[in-house]
């Protein structure tokens, strides 16, 4: 069989994680197989499509890797693939159904039908069109709906997720394929689409679980071969209760890569919400995906989006990316005062907070003493206040000679990492004091703060004429 899969968005907003993940699984089943990956806009709802959705759909894709071989901007075989752009064809299909007896024009208005919906109601029982199907609707002028002449019967049928699934006829009614606006609903144009594309695998989400009956209905009229079909599980916030939403954090995935998360780590991470190889491994690279993705092992249940999960993720890509690699990624990410600080500086900046940094815009926040004074005024409040126990323990007058000392044994220092090492751990030695004690309280002077990324490191990389002069000024801080 031709693989061939599609991603379908609507161009009514930016592109959340859930569609993403949609996209990703459909690329990887296209890939997997050496099949092709399709991007088809359906663009049919005017009234909810947003300027600028289209572009910023395809810059997502592009920018994860989730490249496609045919859509709107590079066209393909069965171009176009913008749905606006292919009216002729539904209205071609359409016509081979209003010929077959199988769609007709909807007579009512509005009103009319929302009457039949309440009198249902009223009765306690479910809203069917087809009961109220005109005997002898008006010929098809365009102006008003065409529905579908459904044909209710029980389906049997298997998503490649959910397994085998069965609906009684009840479920099989009489939709409008296209809407007076001259539009097809989406119900009708993806059948369409699908089929003329050659769609070897519907790959969506759960939201079309309910309509499938009608749509199997629908490929047996216009005499089309029913595509493989997978649904996706929903995408629940962080307790796993309630549907993500954007309170939970859920961004849209452009976001996620100007707040500096790796497209690796995000395309890894959303590979896993609501998928797992069948182990416990949670970190997968774009190869071992093409690799071992399989639909069958998708869950059926919802799946977490735990923020936190991401930027873990997010952080082990960063841990394993040479630095040549990550430093022109870090380049839009510095503190405005790393400006007129050189390449090979920010580069040993960079290679120091490698190890803690879970996504590029914390950058400023954990380098920033190495670009700039730390403010006096926190180095004071650190020593006045300080918070940790150890250092609690200890008086200011201790600390301030505790950092006499260092700054005495760092002065004949050539400064390599090597000999600050061997100086400060001598110092801690012959002081017989407590690295919680020494080691935080240089910590303080020289970046006017409580955490940093590894000390003897940072002091190399800030250089020894910086850091004596931290070390006295934080000395005459505690002098007063
Ligand atoms: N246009 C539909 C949506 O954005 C696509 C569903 C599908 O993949 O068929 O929800």
């Amino acid at each position: 069989m031709k693989v061939r899969t599609r991603f379908a968005p609507s161009p009514t907003g930016a592109l959340h994680v859930g569609g993403i993940r949609t996209a990703l699984f459909a690329w990887l089943v296209a890939r997997q197989a050496k099949g092709q990956f399709v991007l088809r806009l359906e663009d049919t709802d005017k009234k909810r499509e947003q300027a600028g959705a289209e572009e910023q759909i395809i810059n997502s894709l592009k920018v994860l890797g989730l490249q496609y071989d045919e859509g709107p901007d590079c066209g393909g075989q069965f171009a176009p693939y913008r749905q606006s752009e292919r009216l002729e064809s539904y209205k071609q299909w359409a016509q081979k159904l209003i010929d077959k007896g199988r769609a007709y024009a909807d007579p009512y208005t509005v009103e009319e039908v929302q009457k039949f919906r309440d009198e249902a109601q009223k009765a306690k029982k479910p809203f069917l069109y087809r009961n109220h199907r005109p005997t002898q609707p008006p010929k098809w002028n365009g102006k008003t709906p065409l529905r579908f002449q459904s044909e209710p019967k029980p389906y049997k049928w298997h998503d490649e997720v959910l397994g085998d699934l069965n609906t009684g006829p009840e479920v099989v009614d009489d939709f409008i394929l296209i809407k007076s606006d001259g539009y097809p609903t989406y119900n009708f144009s993806h059948i369409i689409d699908d089929a003329e594309m050659e769609i070897s695998h519907v790959i969506r989400g759960q939201e079309f679980i309910a309509s499938t009956p009608n749509y199997l209905n629908l490929y047996e009229a216009l005499g089309l071969e029913r595509p493989i079909l997978a649904t996706m599980p929903h995408i629940l916030g962080p307790e796993g209760k309630k549907k993500l939403s954007k309170r939970d954090g859920a961004k849209d995935v452009l976001d996620y890569i100007e707040a500096g998360y790796l497209p690796e780590a995000l395309v890894s991470f959303i590979s896993t919400l609501g998928w797992n190889d069948g182990t416990e491994q949670e970190i997968f690279t774009v190869e071992e995906l093409i690799d071992k993705f399989d639909l069958k092992k998708v869950q059926r249940s919802g799946a977490k989006f735990d923020e936190q999960r991401l930027e873990w993720t997010n952080g082990h890509f960063i841990r394993e990316m040479p630095l040549n690699k990550l430093s022109p990624i870090a380049e839009s990410f510095w503190p405005e005062a790393a400006e007129r600080f050189d390449e090979q500086y920010k580069k040993d900046v960079l290679s120091l907070v490698q190890e803690r940094l879970k996504f590029m815009a914390e950058l400023p926040q954990l380098t920033s003493f190495f670009f700039s004074e730390p403010k006096i005024s926190e180095v004071k409040e650190l020593f006045d206040n300080p918070t940790d126990r150890q250092l609690k323990s200890a008086s200011k007058l201790q600390i301030k000679a505790l950092l006499v000392e260092s700054a005495k044994v760092l002065e004949p220092s050539d400064f390599t990492e090597k000999d600050i090492t061997s100086r400060l751990n001598g110092l801690l030695e012959q002081l017989n004091t407590k690295p919680g004690i020494l080691f935080a309280a240089i910590r303080i002077a020289i970046t006017g703060s409580k955490s940093s990324p590894q000390l003897f490191g940072t002091l190399r990389v800030l250089g020894k004429d910086k850091s004596l002069e931290r070390l006295k000024r934080a000395i005459e801080t505690l002098r007063s």
